[in-house]
């Protein structure tokens, strides 16, 4: 699969092109805002390279913006976290970082402006009553008999619940907009509850906080985001996000040009589960080894898996924006991967099923070296020496004794050309006694070599990598097939069964003997084997681990 041009336009490039000509906006400014409540992945990143991309595009400004207002969930380790994973997908919020706790106090002002409008009661229903009194998709709800409160009584219990009086579940905060709305996201939304929870960054402050709903379009507003872009099921909210910030406008609370809602199609990925909910059982229940597994689809892997950052923003240019939900396929994502670390990856040697060669009219006691392209198409980046003697590593799979049609490798009387080396006739090979191969012996040209006047004159089809077998290394090298083997986990079944039992394959393989110095997060193209990188955590001095990002070629299906 090649790569096309990524499509120049999308809708949401159109309509904040159509907000710039029509003068809505001076500049636009957009936000990533996470919740730190889990690792960033996949997903994600295609809303951080669509976000930071447009204000890249336009001349705008981009935020990170924690969207840390429920106390439960959110922790300091998930903060650092994802602002390293931005940082390594390469964009820079300057000194646009935010939290949205620090807006309480203006949420809570906010509140007490509603309620001093009339457009916001107490109402003291119980949760249950609430919930039944709402209605349903075909029935509109009940007005709460606490709905027609005065703003007075609803301003002093709202104090009140500040202050700590109440027991959870006793009040809340409600919009009063229209219990009998079709769009149930109006039925007089709550927008405070009590909680007697500590908060990460405002520890014991505050007992009540703001409905997500609530405090999203203020968080929004207060930063002066003009394009507030969303995944699509946040399309239902929209009216309350507008109706909000309209009426908080007309109080003064906050300014005008208000934000837009823009919503678009979550990312989803063919083999891959997103759920935050789905992950943290992977990584509870073992089936991988952290967060960081290779396999995962959270950035903190992808780095660790080799994947290039470059590879996200062609991958988010490559599938665009759409207004409906589609799969889209993990081959799409591996194709923009291996276009980047095409062009970014020395060239090294490996072998990975490794099996004896032996050139019997090679002097024993001779050495020389051949030079090898860092890479192809890249002539400025030079060669290197690889060592050359008598006993060499091949793979296994390059010879065959009895081979089908149309294979081109090593069978006896059959030469092939030892890439960047000499042409080499196949003799046969040596077996034990249940008939496995332990060597292959063979003949070199010694006029044939790559580079030399006349090598040229040897017309062979084959072309097979090789490693000195004196002078080669060990490493340890893995390689990862796809975590589930089914396209969409869970769809027939408990996604943990649709797990690939066989995703992670370990193993000891010969390198380069350069290799053994290679440092974290060095990648290479190992000759017809793929992308590969040194695993930052499992590496240690001169012990390499390498990580297969991903193959040359499209392989799975
Ligand atoms: P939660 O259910 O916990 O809210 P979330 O995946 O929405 O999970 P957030 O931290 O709220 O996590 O997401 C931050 C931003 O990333 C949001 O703007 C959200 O719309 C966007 N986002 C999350 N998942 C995807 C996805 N699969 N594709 C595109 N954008 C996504
Ligand atoms: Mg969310």
């Amino acid at each position: 699969m090649t790569v096309s041009k990524p499509p120049v336009s999308n809708f949401i490039r159109s309509e904040i092109e159509a907000d710039l000509a029509a003068g809505r906006y001076a500049r636009i400014r957009t936000r990533f805002p996470p919740e730190p409540n889990g690792y960033l992945h996949f997903g994600h990143a295609k809303s951080i390279c669509l976000n930071f991309g447009l204000a890249r595009d336009y001349g705008g400004v981009c935020h990170l913006r924690f969207d840390d207002t429920n106390p439960e969930k959110e922790e300091q380790e998930y903060v650092e976290a994802i602002i390293e994973a931005v940082r390594w997908l390469g964009f820079d919020w300057g000194p646009h970082l935010y939290y949205a706790s620090n807006y309480f106090p203006q949420m809570y002002a906010f509140a007490e402006k509603l309620i001093e409008a009339g457009l916001a009661y107490i109402d003291s229903q119980s949760p249950e009553e609430i919930r039944i009194n709402r209605g349903t998709l075909t029935e509109p709800g009940k007005n709460s008999p606490y709905r027609e409160r005065t703003p007075q009584e609803s301003l002093e219990l709202f104090r009140r619940m500040r202050a700590g009086e109440f027991p959870e579940g006793a009040h809340v905060l409600r919009a009063k907009i229209d219990m009998a709305s079709p769009n149930l996201n109006l039925r007089d939304p709550v927008l405070y509850r009590i909680k007697h929870a500590r908060h990460h960054n405002t520890g014991d402050a505050w007992c009540i906080y703001p409905m997500y709903t609530y405090a999203h379009p203020i968080e929004d507003a207060l930063e002066g985001i003009t394009h507030s872009i969303c995944t699509l099921e946040f399309e239902d909210q929209r009216p309350f996000y507008d109706w909000l910030l309209e009426n908080l406008a007309d109080l003064g609370c906050v300014t005008r040009p208000l934000p837009r809602q823009i919503e678009f199609a979550r990312l989803n990925l063919s083999h891959v589960v997103l759920s935050k909910r789905k992950l943290i059982q992977l990584v509870e229940g073992g089936h991988v080894s952290g967060w960081d597994d290779p396999r995962m689809p959270t950035l903190l892997a992808a780095r660790r898996r080799g994947y290039a950052p470059e590879g996200f923003h062609r991958f988010a240019e490559m599938i665009g924006v759409a207004k409906a939900d589609a799969v889209i396929d993990y081959g799409v994502f591996e194709a923009c991967q291996r276009d980047v670390l095409n062009e970014i990856s020395p060239r090294r040697i490996a072998v990975l099923d490794p099996l004896r060669l032996i050139i019997d009219n090679y002097p024993e006691a001779a050495h020389e070296e051949c030079l090898a392209p860092n890479h192809p198409q890249k002539p400025d980046w030079g060669k290197r020496r690889l060592p050359f003697s008598r006993e060499l590593w091949i793979e296994r799979e390059d010879y065959q004794e009895n081979p089908p049609a149309g294979y081109f490798r090593l069978f006896p009387g059959n030469r092939v050309r030892l890439r960047y080396g000499y042409v080499i006739e196949c003799l046969g090979a040596e077996k034990d006694e249940k008939g496995r191969i332990l060597a292959v012996h063979a003949r070199y040209f010694p006029d044939s070599k790559s580079g030399t006047p006349g090598a040229d004159a040897y017309k062979v089809k084959g072309n097979i990598h090789w490693l000195c077998a004196r002078s080669a290394q060990r490493a340890t090298v893995r390689l990862f097939d796809r975590l589930f083997s089914v396209p969409n986990p869970g769809a027939e079944r408990d996604f943990l069964l649709d797990l690939n039992p066989q995703s992670l394959t370990s193993f000891s393989a010969f390198v380069e003997p350069e290799l053994a110095a290679a440092q974290a997060e060095q990648r290479f193209q190992f000759e017809r084997h793929g992308y590969f990188v040194v695993d930052a955590k499992d590496s240690t001095p001169g012990a390499p681990v390498f990580n297969r990002t991903v193959t040359l070629k499209e392989s799975w299906k």
